[in-house]
């Protein structure tokens, strides 16, 4: 099977390097972006095949960044996973309303990482072709 392109938008230090880890255990190759404008950026420059969107990030926060992959017809298809914290309350709630696809709570449970992100990239579903 082809390696699926995952890409982690992140400003945490530690928490990127935790999902990169993992993604690094699976047929996964890994593109990283500290804020929602880079992020958005590369998504339109590699089309991966799902975007693991932290939600509070400096400038643009993780929402609107879902709203405009969600309005862009280059990306519309592509799966967006909330990293919702378990602190923010309604989190979830919101990441759904701006268009993700679902969402990981973070602290991240490792052990079910790989399996809660293989469900979102299923086949079936329309698969953005990569170049
Ligand atoms: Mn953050």
């Amino acid at each position: 099977m082809e390696n699926k392109t995952v890409l982690i938008v992140e400003d945490n230090d530690l928490n990127m390097k935790l999902v990169r880890s993992m993604l690094q255990l699976g047929p996964y190759q890994v593109l990283e972006a500290g804020d929602a404008e880079t992020g958005i950026q590369i998504a339109r420059e590699h089309l991966p095949d799902l975007i693991l969107m932290d939600i509070q990030l400096p400038g643009m926060d993780g929402l609107q960044a879902t709203r405009i992959i969600r309005k862009d017809p280059i990306l519309s298809n592509i799966p967006v996973v909330a990293l919702t914290s378990y602190a923010m309350q309604g989190d979830e709630q919101k990441a759904t309303t701006a268009g993700c696809t679902g969402h990981i709570a973070k602290p991240i449970d490792t052990r079910r990482f790989l399996d809660m992100l293989a469900e979102y990239l299923e086949p079936g579903e329309c698969q953005v072709k990569r170049l």
